[in-house]
């Protein structure tokens, strides 16, 4: 039987890399991925494709709507091969998780392909294509992630009534696809189809789309699609989605109760992701799974179980890439005998639509709950010159500072660029800037960043200087 330091069970962004982290640490290293390929749902299904497809489809709008006006002339219509764009996405999607493989390789981490489970808090059954395997380990990450939810009257048929995963892979662009949930995955998606022609329409429950965001991001984001025609019908409550033929039939009762039909040839369902621990045997460690169905874990991400460990969309937070590969750093660190520490209020929250939004911190939202007297100052995208050489001018950047300290707590935003440009905005408040910091550090002209410094003006005694 082999034995290892660390098993860790799921190949996603934490489970991959709280393994080279141990590895790198020189901890005997396994990790085990029921599917053929390693990286998770982020990077087969998550993160990479869905920037494919939008970084595809946002070509094909620009060549569309906006070369013209740039003095690029297209002889011939302009067409979208769908085939062609699944296919580089799937190629982006292959390369990325070849990648993986080649890291596992690179830090000697054995791989094994099949079904963990446990057997007792030391021995993990994987149940392989060839047969059955058990490895003893000292230290198990659970690392197995999420799946799409529901509603639990909805039956998802992967044809018309489908989740992200298959909307990363249609075979026609829909006339008319019907998004139920306005959160991140549903508007990147919803976006993706609107630009290549369909009929978009966001079946909403709550009164705004993004709710976790800024109540500023979700207002600009709303307005900015709409001028790009989607259609919303927020605070809508949906009751059923049938199936007829090739259409699909979405009831909901709007605010007043009444009730609202929609019909679509596509519903993409997109209300959250929920842990996933099926085949785990967590019961067999005697791991303590949470009303949620999250492996429960303390402050160290430990289990109940002192050498099991649990990290990513399993445990309770965010659920994002990222979150999840600053967990599997703290874990390996942890078992390496290092005091890790992660700041969960500096964990960005990322939209990649376009406008992209992007946010780290305190919503003002979440400071008027909590009492704290703020400050605020906004830019406007528009009034950057970068922003009119490219044409991209919706949107803002905002900076809620403490009225006493002039601490940055938040910052949020939305424009062209914003997916990278809150890594500043993270970095500022890891080292704990003023806003006034921000104010005086230079920033590059012309770029998208200048509304960063601009909106810290703004937040310093209204001293923004290009409004
Ligand atoms: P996962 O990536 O879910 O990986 C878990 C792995 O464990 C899977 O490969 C699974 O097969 C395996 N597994 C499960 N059980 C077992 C078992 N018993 N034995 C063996 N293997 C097992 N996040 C971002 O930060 N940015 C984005 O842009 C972004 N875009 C997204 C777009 C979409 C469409 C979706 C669906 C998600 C997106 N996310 C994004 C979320 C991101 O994908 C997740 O937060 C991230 O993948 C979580 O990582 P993880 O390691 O916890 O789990």
């Amino acid at each position: 039987m082999n034995q290892y330091d660390v098993a860790v069970i799921g190949s996603g962004p934490g489970g991959y890399v709280a393994a080279i982290r141990c590895a790198q640490l020189g901890m005997k290293t396994a990790i085990i991925e029921k599917y053929a390929t390693l990286g998770g749902t982020c990077l087969n299904v998550g993160c990479i494709p869905s920037k494919a497809l939008l970084d595809s489809s946002h070509h094909y709008e620009d060549a569309v709507k906006h070369f013209e006006e740039h003095g690029i002339e297209i002889p011939g219509d302009v067409k979208v091969n769908l085939e062609q764009m699944i296919a580089r996405k799937q190629g982006v999607v292959d390369q990325t998780t070849k990648g993986i493989e080649f890291l596992m390789d690179k830090n000697k981490i054995d791989v094994y392909h099949g079904v963990g489970s446990f057997k007792d808090a030391t021995h993990i059954n994987i149940a392989k294509e060839d047969g059955e395997e058990t490895i003893e380990a000292k230290n198990t990450i659970i690392a197995t992630g999420s799946k799409p939810s529901s509603l639990p009257f909805i039956e998802i048929d992967k044809e018309r009534v489908i989740t992200s995963t298959e909307a990363l892979k249609l075979k026609e662009i829909p006339k008319h696809l019907i998004v139920i949930g306005g959160g991140v995955i549903g508007l990147e998606l919803g976006q993706v189809y609107k630009r290549l022609g369909a009929d978009v329409t966001v079946v909403e429950f709550m009164d705004r789309i993004i709710p976790g965001m800024d109540g500023a991001l979700s207002k600009e984001l709303t307005k900015v699609m709409k001028k790009q025609k989607v259609k919303f019908n927020l605070s809508h409550k949906v009751k059923s989605v049938e199936r007829k033929g090739d259409e699909v039939i979405v009831k909901a009762d709007d605010k007043k109760g009444e009730e609202v039909t929609i019909k679509g040839d596509y519903c993409l369902v997109s209300v959250g992701r929920k842990p996933y621990t099926d085949g785990l045997n967590a019961d067999a460690a005697g791991v303590k799974l949470d009303d949620r169905g999250r492996v429960e874990v303390n402050e160290h991400l430990q289990t109940n179980v002192s050498n099991i460990y649990a990290i990513g969309d399993v445990v309770k937070g965010a659920m994002l890439a990222h979150k999840a590969e600053e967990e599997g750093t703290m874990v390996a660190e942890i078992l390496a005998g290092q005091k890790p520490h992660i700041d969960y209020n500096l964990i960005p929250g990322v939209v990649y639509t376009w406008p992209e939004v992007a946010a780290v911190g305190k919503t003002e939202e979440q400071l008027k709950e909590e009492g704290v007297e703020y400050k605020s100052g906004q830019f406007p995208m528009r009034a950057l010159g970068r922003a009119r050489a490219s044409m991209d001018i919706d949107g803002f950047v905002k900076i809620l500072a403490d009225k006493n300290t002039d601490e940055v707590l938040g910052i949020h935003m939305i424009g062209a660029r914003c997916a990278d440009l809150i890594a500043e905005g993270v970095t500022a408040m890891e080292f704990r800037a003023s806003a006034e910091d921000i104010s005086r550090m230079s920033h590059a002209h012309p770029t998208y960043a200048e509304a960063v410094k601009e909106a810290a003006l703004a937040a310093t005694d209204d001293r923004a200087l290009h409004v």
